[in-house]
């Protein structure tokens, strides 16, 4: 359970129900012992010939209050590699077989303990690189998916269920639901599943980050604007290598999402032609960048090829036309018009900026994490085929198709939303029908 290398500590888990027995061939406890669930207990590791190897801690969750949901025994060792790989060695001696990739959280699912949602956040919370991508992660293991797409899945089962009984129960005096009732029922749920693909641009941006050019002529204060915005000391920052082009890149975090930074600089040299391969690196960097941030000094008149660039930046995308050196005061007397001003020396400007930076990226209204919020591409696709579907019932109610047909639209809006956290079986439609209509008293 702990990547390979040298720590205080590592942990080797089995689960299934042979845990305890499997660990027992290898473990020696003191001869009271008895497996005590939630209680962590002393033990040796032994290795063929009974010798000691190491003094560990196994803690024992009984089934179903575990991860998995099934018998769980976890040995902590310490963290040294041949002793990881020791233990396991033995495991596997006794009957124990490798876990698949994510097979830890593909039981937990399997045996119902967590939803599809919760499962794929694991992932998410296990790769967080931002605390803020960790905090979203931890919310939907917490089931902030599965929450806010529950009633949207009820009141479309509840659709379903007016629409079997009125077809297969018409006999029995069940109503059919009229064009407005059934219009007032899907509009809702349209609107909910819409809410949450529109927070997919937020959550595709704190999964996946974003990457953020800087452009602008030698000595605008490119490379000092990129320092400024890495939060060195407050944002996990590593070094990426071997970038083929002459541009720096770094990942930073802006307001908790992961951004990569390009700094175009390097292209100082007068000389003609490397500056125009400069202006090409550039241009670019501009059309791979989610958005551009086009810099000029401030507090010297703007050039022509300032406004060229910016022209260039707003055909190419999302751009942030930004007046740096604000601390020297404006050619001009005030910065240019719709250019932000900032001084990369100062810091003045700079926290505006990147609220900026997020505004652009991220349209306002979608960052509501607490009410739900989808960061997975599959989970979206899922939605938006739910979504036509609803757009196809809505326009056969419209057209007074028969409810047959309705209906089929209805199934194919459920199935993808199945998909997204679990599957509904036709008894849970069954159990509606009878609940709500009192069918057969
Ligand atoms: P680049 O060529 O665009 O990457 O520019 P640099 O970041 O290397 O900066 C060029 C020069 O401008 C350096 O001497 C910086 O110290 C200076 N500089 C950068 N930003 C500011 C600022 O906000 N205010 C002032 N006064 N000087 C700055």
């Amino acid at each position: 359970s702990t990547p390979l290398g040298p720590g205080g500590l590592g942990v080797v888990r089995l689960s299934g129900p042979e845990a305890r027995s499997i660990s027992s061939a290898f473990l020696r406890f003191a001869a009271d012992h008895a497996w005590r669930p939630w209680t962590a207990t002393l033990a040796d590791l032994l290795d063929d010939g009974g010798s000691l190897v190491d003094q560990v801690v196994t803690t024992y969750f009984a089934a179903p209050r575990s991860y998995t949901a099934e018998d769980v025994v976890e040995i902590s060792c310490h963290g040294s590699p041949v002793v990881l790989r020791h233990a396991v060695d033995r495991a596997l001696g006794a009957g124990a077989r490798l876990a698949e990739p994510g097979e830890f959280t593909l039981r937990a699912f399997i045996n119902g303990r967590i939803s599809l949602p919760e499962a794929e956040a694991v992932h998410d919370l296990i790769n967080a690189t931002t605390l803020h991508q960790a905090r979203i992660a931890a919310q939907q293991l917490g089931g902030s998916v599965s929450r806010a797409i529950a009633p949207l899945k009820n009141q479309l089962l509840e659709l379903i269920a007016l629409l079997e009984a009125g077809i297969d129960f018409a006999e029995d005096d069940v109503s059919v639901a009229g064009s407005n009732e059934l219009l007032d029922r899907i509009r809702p749920i349209r609107v909910g599943i819409t809410r949450l693909i529109d927070s997919f641009a937020y959550g595709k941006l704190v999964h996946d980050g974003l990457t953020l050019a800087i452009v602008g002529r030698p000595n605008v204060g490119k490379s000092s604007l990129f320092n400024r915005l890495l939060e060195h000391d407050r944002a996990i920052v590593t070094d990426i290598p071997g970038t083929t082009r002459d541009t720096i890149s770094e990942r930073a975090s802006i307001g908790g999402i992961p951004v990569k930074l390009v700094d175009t600089a390097g292209v100082r040299q007068s000389s003609e032609i490397v500056e125009r391969l400069g202006v090409e690196r550039a241009l670019q960097a501009m059309a791979d960048a989610d958005l551009t941030l086009v810099v000029v000094d401030g507090s010297a008149p703007i050039q022509p090829e300032d406004l060229d660039l910016l022209a260039k930046a707003q055909a190419e995308g999302v751009c942030l036309p930004v007046a740096n050196k604000s601390d020297l005061g404006f050619a001009a007397g005030a910065p240019p018009d719709d250019f932000l001003p900032v001084s990369a020396l100062s810091g003045e400007g700079i926290e505006l900026l990147r609220r900026r930076i997020l505004q652009a990226i991220a349209p306002q209204g979608s960052i509501a994490p607490e009410s739900g919020l989808i960061t997975s591409l599959r989970h979206e696709r899922l939605l938006r085929e739910s979504l036509e579907a609803l757009d196809h019932a809505t326009l056969a109610v419209q057209s007074g198709l028969p409810h047959e047909l309705l209906l089929l639209d209805c199934y194919a809006a459920l199935r993808p939303i199945d998909a997204l956290t679990g599957a509904t079986t036709a008894d849970d439609i069954l159990n509606r029908i009878f609940s709500t209509f009192c069918i057969g008293k």
